[in-house]
């Protein structure tokens, strides 16, 4: 059913506590932890408890959901420190846009200067 737990979802295995990762903030809805390969000082992901591919599904599905990860990744910004100096929130969508785990999440970065255009 749409939005269920996926079993072979490495996001969905987080939420279940069944792989292992340094959580940062949890909302009823959200779920954000530690990227494993930062590229940033501060690198966060804040992904919906429930399970689509990327963040415009999600949006298209399940509003709520998309809006609460926003409004977590502001949260976790100002938890982090950054949100005095900028930060940035980044929803890779499809594989070539650099997305390589298909369950919804933002990106939440800074700690240093980011330049415009990304790569
Ligand atoms: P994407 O490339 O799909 O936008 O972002 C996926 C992110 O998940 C990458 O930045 C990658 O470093 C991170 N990632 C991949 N596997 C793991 C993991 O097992 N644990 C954590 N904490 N992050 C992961």
């Amino acid at each position: 059913m749409a939005g269920e737990p996926q079993a072979d979802c490495l996001f969905c295995k987080i939420v279940k506590g069944e792989v292992p990762a340094t959580v940062v903030h949890e909302t009823e809805t959200t779920y954000a932890f530690r990227d494993i390969n930062p590229q940033a000082p501060t690198h966060v992901l804040v992904i919906p408890k429930v399970h689509y591919p990327d963040a415009a599904t999600l949006a298209a599905a399940d509003p709520q959901a998309a809006a609460d990860m926003l409004t977590a990744a502001g949260e976790i910004a100002a938890q982090e420190k950054i949100d005095g100096t900028g930060f940035r929130i980044v929803l890779n969508t499809g594989a070539g846009a650099g997305q390589t785990v298909f369950h919804a999440h933002a990106h939440v970065l800074g700690g240093r200067g980011l330049q415009w255009p990304p790569g």
